[in-house]
């Protein structure tokens, strides 16, 4: 299971197509949220979720810059706002893209 084509619609969504020929689309948003790394895991933690802090780059944090292919198995997904720490392994993203 690999991506046969991966691009960013309208910097809304992420479209990925599968070489069963199975679509996958992911809400930028929601891709930003679901960042795998350790940092974003950690901001997750229920102790600091409702912390009254908004993020000044709030705006660019949920558009795609780049994209990268690590090994043959994940997508690096470069942020607008600097972050691209988050390696999401093409099982995750399919699992993404059935929510
Ligand atoms: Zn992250």
């Amino acid at each position: 299971m690999t991506p046969v084509k991966v691009k960013v619609e309208n910097q809304e969504y992420l479209y990925i197509l599968w070489d069963d020929n199975t679509e996958t689309k992911i809400d930028l948003p929601a891709l930003r949220d679901a960042c795998p790394c350790a940092e974003c895991q950690t901001g997750k933690d229920p102790k600091t979720e409702n912390l009254p802090f908004k993020p000044l780059t709030l705006g660019k944090k949920t558009e795609i810059a780049d994209i990268n292919v690590v090994g043959n198995y994940a997508l690096n997904i470069f942020w607008k706002d600097g972050h691209h720490t988050g390696i999401y392994e093409f099982g995750y993203l399919r699992q993404l893209g059935k929510q």
